[in-house]
């Protein structure tokens, strides 16, 4: 098969023919129908995330169609289509695990990073893993639901009943996330780069009622605030627009440092925190409620061997939604 391998942070990947991996155990042999780019793979590439599998396949956020099933697998079968998302494997002993936190397993395999994943024509996975994809979706639609949809998913969950609700960096999670924030009920407010005139416009056409620069207050305080976008000197400007007792969510896996600044902005009982992974049961509440909004993604298609363009076009800011690989 033909696979874009990473072999070392800084480099870009390369189109190589790859072995067909073969499903062992609980793992079954997917054909990758489509694999969504993540800002997180950004960082696998730029060496921002310590020890990655080398060399690796990126990608987390796979639909792909059950060709093979290992010798203990019994939960799916051959022909189905299934999700494989961050989340690659768990323990399922430790302290963390038992206490429904699987999320922050020490032990945890994720995909496309100490796992291979899908910018390749196959993968495997752990069927107990694998996640169901609503019917209604095509292929390319339901691949960025995978990882922006369900981390933007857990990171919404911890912000509880925010109505007033900031979203800094208007890129894959926050077009979806803004969907469901609106479907509950909530205002959404847009923050971008400044003078991203297309991303504000991005936004507010998904219903967001102001768009504006990062470094900008909104007209109102917000309630809560999340920070998709990797830049540490938002958490100092969400605190500065949330109000007192209010939350602010740091959704990404990697962020520069955070500047420091008066405790003023923390005082009156605000919080900073972050989302770390995703679980099995965000997964199940995800799909649930995605095709109730219903979730309509924004995809950008690229073919597999066009992989280190996406990430370019993610770096670069210059995507709307998401960018997502076909390898066929
Ligand atoms: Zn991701
Ligand atoms: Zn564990």
């Amino acid at each position: 098969m033909r696979a874009m391998i990473l072999d070392q942070p800084g480099q870009p990947l390369t189109l190589r023919d790859w072995p067909v991996p073969e499903p062992h155990g609980r793992q079954v042999q997917l054909q990758v129908l489509a694999c969504a780019v993540c800002r997180t793979d950004l960082h696998v590439v730029d060496g921002e995330l310590p020890n990655p599998k080398l060399p690796l396949v990126l990608g987390h956020e796979i639909v792909g169609r059950v060709t093979l099933v290992g010798e203990q697998a019994s939960l799916l079968s051959i022909g189905q289509r299934v999700g494989v998302p961050w989340l690659g494997w768990a323990d399922g002993e430790c302290a963390f695990c038992r206490a429904g936190q699987e999320n922050l397993c020490p032990n945890a395999r994720f995909t496309g990073y100490t796992l291979d994943g899908g910018y390749a024509e196959y993968t495997v996975a752990d069927e107990r893993y694998c996640v169901p994809i609503p019917e209604q979706y095509s292929d390319p639609e339901a691949a960025p639901l995978l990882c922006a949809g369900l981390i933007g998913y857990r990171s919404l969950t911890k912000t509880g009943d925010a109505k007033r609700l900031g979203i800094y960096g208007f890129g894959a999670a926050a077009h979806i996330i803004a969907q469901v924030a609106r479907y509950q009920g909530r205002s959404v407010y847009a923050f971008t780069r400044r003078g991203d005139q297309q991303a504000q416009q991005f936004a507010r056409g998904l219903g967001a009622v102001w768009a504006g620069a990062s470094e900008e207050r909104p007209p109102e305080e917000l309630d809560a605030a999340i920070i998709f976008a990797p830049v540490g000197a938002l958490v100092p400007a969400a605190l500065a627009a949330v109000r007192k007792g209010g939350v602010v969510v740091c959704g990404g896996i990697h962020m520069s440092d955070i500047p420091s600044f008066p405790y003023e902005l923390l005082w009156g009982e605000r919080s900073v925190c972050s989302v770390a992974n995703l679980t099995r049961q965000d997964a199940a509440e995800f799909m649930a409620i995605a095709p109730r909004v219903p979730v309509h993604t924004t995809t950008q298609p690229f073919p597999l061997q066009q992989a280190n363009e996406a990430l370019n076009q993610l770096r670069g800011g210059k995507l709307q939604g998401a960018a997502v690989l076909l390898p066929m």
